[in-house]
Parts: C-alpha cells; sequence; structure tokens
C-alpha cells in the first residue's frame, strides 16, 4: 500500500495528460490504468489508430487518382491490409510507449491493473489499497450500443473491430453518419468496400454547420460513398458471416433491406464508469450516465472526474484540456477550459473543422451576425493538389466584428482552424485575421480571404 497526493483512474488522454501536470507540480502522482499500454481509447483504439489507416488510404487515393496527372506514371500500388493494419499497429505502440516514457521522465507511478473506490481517499487495484488525498476519474467511454444490433466485432463492429477486420470488405453499411462512421466508412471505400451510410437523421454530421455537411455529403457521395437519411435501423441479422441490415424510413415508414459483408455500428459511445463502485459511493450521475461534477469536482470531498467520463464533446483534446486544468487546481492554481472554444475535426479528404457557434445556432439564439466565405477554388496551394473543392466560413458579430465561429471543409482544415481558435481566445474581430499577412503560398490565406470577406471582400474571389 502507498500513499499519493492524487490517483487518477484511467491512462486516456485525460488521465495521462492530468498525471503528468500534476507531477510536473510536485504533486506524488499515480495512474491505474487496467490496459496493457498507456493512452487510453484514443492512442490504442481511437484518434490514432483510425489517423493512420486515413493517411495510408488517403495515399492509396493519391496514387490511384492523382499522381499521373503529376507526371508520376506506373502501377498503383495493391493493397497488402495486413502489412497496412501491421503499419498502424506499430504508429500505436510508438505513441503508447511513449507515454510510458513521459511517465518514467516526470515520476508518475503507473498501477497496472483495474481500480476501484472502496471509500473516499482509497482506491484499490488487485488486492492492494492505496492511500489518496485525490482521486481522479478519468475512465472514458465505450460504444454505445443499438437495440436489435447485436455486436460480434466479426462481420458486427464497432469503431474498435474496424480496424482489424480480417479482410477488407466487399460491401460494409456504416449505422451512424457521425465523425467515426464517416473516418472509417472512408478508409474503406478507398480500400474498395461498397460503403452506405445508414443515418437517422436528415443531414449527417449532426451539430455541424448545415452549409458545411451539405457540401461534405456531396464531396463524400462523389467519393463514392452512398448516404441513405432519414432512416431507422430495426435490426441486424448476421449468417455465415454475412449480414442483413432492416431500416425503417422516417417519411413514410417504408422498410428496406440492405446485404452487406460488415456492418460498423457507430452511433455514438457513451461513458464507462463500470466497477469504480460509484453507486456505493453515492456519487451523483448525470441522466445520460456521466459523472456529475462542477468545475470537475463530484459530490464526494477529494473525488472529481474529467474527459469522456463527465458532460461535454468526447474528443481527447476536451479531456487533455480537463486534465490539465484540474492538475493545476489540485496544485492550488487557477484551472481553466474555455467550452466555446474546443475545435472539432473530421479527418477525412478533404477535411472538415469548427469551432465556436454554427450559423443555425446564430440564429436561434437571435444574434446579428455576418457571414465571410471564400472557396479553396481561389487559394493556389489547394488547387496544385487537386483539392480546391471546400471552402473557409468566418461568422462575425454583425456590429463589432468579434468573431463568434469558423467553419472549414478543405485541405488541412485540422490545422487551420487553430488560428482562428487562437485569435477566438483573444477576443478577435474578423478585421485582427485579415489585417494579419499570411505567408503566400498556403492554405490559411483562405482563412486571411474570408476574414476579408467579412469586411470590403476578398480579394481572389
Ligand atoms: C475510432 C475513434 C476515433 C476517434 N478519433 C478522435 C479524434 O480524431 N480526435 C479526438 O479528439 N477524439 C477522437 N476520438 C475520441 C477520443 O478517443 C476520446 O474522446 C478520448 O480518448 C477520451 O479520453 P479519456 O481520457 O476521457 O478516456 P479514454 O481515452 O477512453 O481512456 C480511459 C482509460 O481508462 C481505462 N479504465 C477504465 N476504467 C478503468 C478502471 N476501473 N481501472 C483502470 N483503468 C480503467 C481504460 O482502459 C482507458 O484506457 C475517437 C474515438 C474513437 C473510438
Amino acid at each position: 500500500m502507498a500513499s499519493f497526493d492524487v490517483i487518477i483512474i484511467g491512462g486516456g488522454p485525460g488521465g495521462y495528460v492530468c498525471a503528468i501536470r500534476c507531477a510536473q507540480l510536485g504533486l506524488k502522482t499515480a495512474v491505474v490504468e487496467g490496459r496493457d499500454t498507456l493512452g487510453g481509447t484514443c492512442l490504442n483504439v481511437g484518434c490514432i489508430p483510425s489517423k493512420a489507416l486515413l493517411h495510408a488510404t488517403h495515399s492509396l487515393h493519391e496514387a490511384e487518382h492523382n499522381f499521373a496527372k503529376m507526371g508520376l506514371k506506373g502501377k498503383s500500388p495493391s493493397v497488402d491490409w495486413d502489412q497496412m493494419k501491421a503499419y498502424k499497429q506499430d504508429v500505436v505502440d510508438g505513441n503508447t510507449k511513449g507515454i510510458e516514457f513521459l511517465f518514467k521522465k516526470n515520476k508518475v507511478t503507473w498501477l497496472k491493473g483495474w481500480g476501484s473506490i472502496p471509500a473516499p481517499g482509497q482506491v484499490k487495484v488487485g488486492d492492494e489499497v492505496h492511500d489518496a488525498k485525490n482521486i481522479v476519474i478519468a475512465t472514458g467511454s465505450e460504444a454505445a450500443s443499438l437495440p436489435g444490433v447485436d455486436v460480434d466485432e466479426k462481420t458486427v463492429v464497432t469503431s474498435t473491430g474496424a480496424l482489424v477486420l480480417n479482410k477488407v470488405p466487399k460491401s460494409l453499411v456504416v449505422i451512424g453518419a457521425g465523425v467515426i462512421g464517416l473516418e472509417m466508412g472512408s478508409v474503406y471505400a478507398r480500400l474498395g468496400a461498397e460503403v452506405t451510410v445508414v443515418e437517422y437523421l436528415d443531414a449527417i454530421t449532426p451539430g455541424m454547420d448545415a452549409e458545411v455537411a451539405k457540401s461534405f455529403q456531396k464531396i463524400l457521395t462523389k467519393q463514392g460513398l452512398k448516404f441513405i437519411l432519414g432512416a431507422a435501423v430495426q435490426g441486424v441479422a448476421t449468417k455465415n458471416g454475412k449480414a442483413k441490415v432492416t431500416y425503417k424510413l422516417r417519411k413514410d415508414d417504408s422498410e428496406a433491406v440492405l446485404d452487406a459483408d460488415c456492418v460498423l455500428v457507430a452511433t455514438g459511445r457513451k461513458p464507462f464508469v463500470d466497477g469504480l463502485g460509484l453507486e456505493a459511493l453515492g456519487v451523483e450521475m448525470e441522466k445520460r450516465g456521466q459523472v456529475k461534477t462542477h468545475h470537475f469536482a463530484t459530490n464526494i470531498k477529494g473525488l472529481y472526474a474529467i474527459g469522456d467520463a463527465i458532460v461535454g464533446p468526447m474528443l481527447a483534446h476536451k479531456a487533455e484540456d480537463e486534465g490539465m486544468a484540474l492538475a493545476e487546481i489540485l496544485a492550488g492554481k487557477a484551472g481553466h477550459v474555455n467550452y466555446d472554444v474546443i475545435p472539432g475535426v473530421v479527418y477525412t479528404t478533404p477535411e472538415v473543422a469548427s469551432v465556436g457557434k454554427t450559423e443555425e445556432q446564430l440564429k436561434e439564439a437571435g444574434r446579428a451576425y455576418k457571414v465571410g466565405k471564400f472557396s479553396f477554388m481561389g487559394n493556389a496551394r489547394a488547387k496544385a493538389i487537386f483539392q480546391a473543392e471546400g471552402f473557409v466560413k468566418i461568422l462575425a458579430d454583425k456590429e463589432t466584428d468579434r468573431i463568434l465561429g469558423a467553419h472549414i471543409i478543405g485541405p488541412m482544415a485540422g490545422d487551420l482552424i487553430h488560428e482562428v481558435c487562437v485569435a477566438m481566445e483573444f477576443g478577435a474581430s474578423a478585421q485582427d485575421l485579415a489585417l494579419t499577412c499570411h505567408a503566400h503560398p498556403t492554405y490559411s490565406e483562405a482563412v486571411r480571404e474570408a476574414a476579408l470577406a467579412c469586411g470590403d471582400g476578398a480579394i481572389h474571389a
């Protein structure tokens, strides 16, 4: 049995970042992690492996569709799926080992095993009970289930199974047109699968600025993905490694069936707090299963929670920011997360990124706003890499010109969004962005042009 200032349960982006910052601030810190490797969902079965597969399959797309145009002739590469999965696993291993290295460097103790909280101030791992002045729940989330759909992680899979399929399916049905479904759908479409996305709502990527979502759907359709929107999946039947997906169209209740080699259930994720003993402790929970917190504190003294296990966008960087803010608070400093400036990114090609308010949210709030839009058609760099589809859209207050939101669909959107994030953190106006010199030729010139379009007009439009 050992004593710590802080014990964090869960070694994902929320937990490991919190631990490193706690240790840097002089707190004796341990992390309990039940997996064989650190990094949580994100590094092991989430952000990182999916991005590796997106990179590999995007490279394939480039070879098949764009190399010849640039004078790079010859046979397109053939796909060695096992090697692609091995590459992906190497990327994962390198990153998870990196966290282990950072723990050693910062003197964070890894308590290996599954943890529970038998009493306030105590964490049990295996047979050992450790004392902690502060305990942080950072246990993350798991894939949500869907009534009538049994996941076997072979024919009917969650995102975890979708990362390690035995072979590339000829046909894939994705249930849910959210970020994870579209990213994995893109991967398999580029590998040659016929991909059909079935979505309950009438638009893809719920919550995204509607104009961007519409444009995104058009581009993905051109890439070969099929969409069935406004459709409620009734059930999935499997036989001999094949699946039949039954859905009902909401507009007229008509039923139809899709045949598929594989079905990816991507209908969202739910908080994971199983086995912690929260009920016995009397920890207050939200209706949707998250731990209830106020500035990360639960209703039990010395017990905190962060990341996917609490309310808010289920994103790695949101979890990381909360981890860092909580560490500062535990060390007696001021920790803060600005939930108004958390970017969201879809890592398809083109990428889609957003921060702040959508047009729909501004309309609903009755806020007077203006729109500055710039198409990547006017951006020389984007044209050079055959990615001139898409646009940057900046929303600014009509009176003050303060930036309220930005939405980008186009090359490197996931990186471009951050100049707007920084601008928003400083309370910048669109004119502040517009008057900032941007190097030429860069994709970020499109962001500047959209900012110019909030004022007297873009130059290259
Ligand atoms: C396919 C996929 C792609 C994604 N892509 C992105 C992306 O590109 N960008 C992005 O921002 N987000 C992405 N996400 C979401 C992101 O992975 C999560 O938001 C993030 O991992 C949440 O971090 P966390 O620390 O709260 O929890 P997690 O990363 O889930 O980590 C929690 C850890 O706690 C451990 N644990 C749980 N209970 C216990 C216990 N009792 N004892 C010990 N250990 C325990 C678990 O084993 C796990 O390792 C993706 C998710 C998926 C599934």
